[in-house]
């Protein structure tokens, strides 16, 4: 099987009928490229920063976090690479900031939130981004955006450190798309509005089921709602897929149910055009991907929209992508 797959790494991802989507891969530093390569990653679909940022004792300097997005971005050759801003808080800390212990650290100051607050930690990376921004196909990528307000504040503040770059004389790309995560239960519905003003929507589902379900992901004791076939979630994800589609935005996903086998017949009938998952998951993927057909997929996902249990719709997925 694995011989199988090692042939698709250089082919596109078609399913049966002729419909094409893109396979890209999530990484946390420079070093992944090489898996993601070798398995053939059409994308990087999520660079998780935080870990330029953990295990020392300071803050990243802005040169620093320049050579690791530009070694990522020339590796990548031209494909596109999503970079999402840092995203630290929740189960991430940073000792060095000295930030005070909260009750609901999930439901706390992380991500874009702690960014918007502690601006120079935020714009010291958009200059890196930006400055990077020309070596490559650099789109940027907020996370944990609650409300329109936090997405225009942080593009506000990307625009402001451009123009200083521009006035410096430092290239800057002028093609670089601007997207969210859609990890918060409130973007997902507010979708529609959204899409108006970003270029792109990835959907963190490790986060959306959390938040979703109130269930907080590292508790054992309430794993069994980590509903990712609850018709709940996959109504918000066809939401979110929808409202993009309608202002010609493209829609992905980053969290781990991009790569769920179960996940995907269903994912693909919802219209998702990007998946993105761990390197050594894409070719699995992209060889299940080629034996399915779109318009079978449609199908799947309208019948498990109106499904009433994460367990009805794994059946109903098994029962249609079962080995004739
Ligand atoms: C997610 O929430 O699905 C996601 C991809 O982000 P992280 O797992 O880094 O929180
Ligand atoms: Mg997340």
């Amino acid at each position: 099987q694995k011989l199988e797959w090692a042939k698709l790494v250089n082919e596109k991802t078609v399913t049966a009928d002729g419909h094409h989507v893109e396979l890209a891969a999530n990484i946390g530093t420079p070093n992944d490229l090489s898996g993601v390569i070798s398995n053939g990653g059409e994308a990087v679909g999520l660079y998780r920063t935080e870990f330029l940022y953990m295990g020392r004792e300071n803050l990243p300097s802005e040169d620093e976090q320049f050579e690791s997005y530009k070694a990522v971005l020339e590796g990548m050759e031209g494909k596109p690479v999503v970079v999402r801003t840092l995203d630290i808080g929740g189960d991430k800390e940073l000792p060095y900031l000295d930030l005070p212990k909260e009750m609901n650290p999930f439901l706390g100051f992380r991500a874009i939130r702690l960014c918007l607050e502690e601006k120079d930690i935020f714009r010291t990376q958009l200059r890196a981004l930006l400055r990077a921004s020309v070596y490559g196909n650099l789109r940027i990528m907020f996370p944990m955006i609650a409300t329109l307000d936090e997405f225009r504040a942080a593009k506000a503040i990307l625009e402001e450190e451009k123009a200083k770059l521009v006035q410096e004389g430092i290239q800057v790309s002028d093609s670089i798309q601007l997207g969210i995560m859609v990890e918060i239960p409130s973007t997902a519905v507010l979708a529609d509005q959204f899409a108006k003003e970003v270029d792109f929507f990835s959907i963190g589902t490790n986060d959306l089921i959390q938040y979703t379900m109130a269930a907080d992901r590292m508790n054992e004791r309430v794993s069994y709602l980590y509903q990712p076939y609850n018709p709940a979630i996959l109504r918000l994800v066809k939401m979110v897929i929808d409202a993009a589609h309608k202002e010609g935005k493209w829609a992905g996903m980053c969290g781990e149910m991009a790569g769920d086998e179960l996940a995907i017949p269903l994912l693909v009938g919802l219209g998702l055009d990007e998946f993105s998952m761990s390197a050594t998951s894409i070719l699995r993927a992209r060889s299940q991907i080629k034996t399915l057909s779109l318009t079978d997929m449609q199908e799947l996902a309208e019948k498990a929209l109106q499904m009433q249990t994460a367990s009805q719709t794994v059946e109903l997925v098994k029962e249609a992508t079962a080995k004739k």
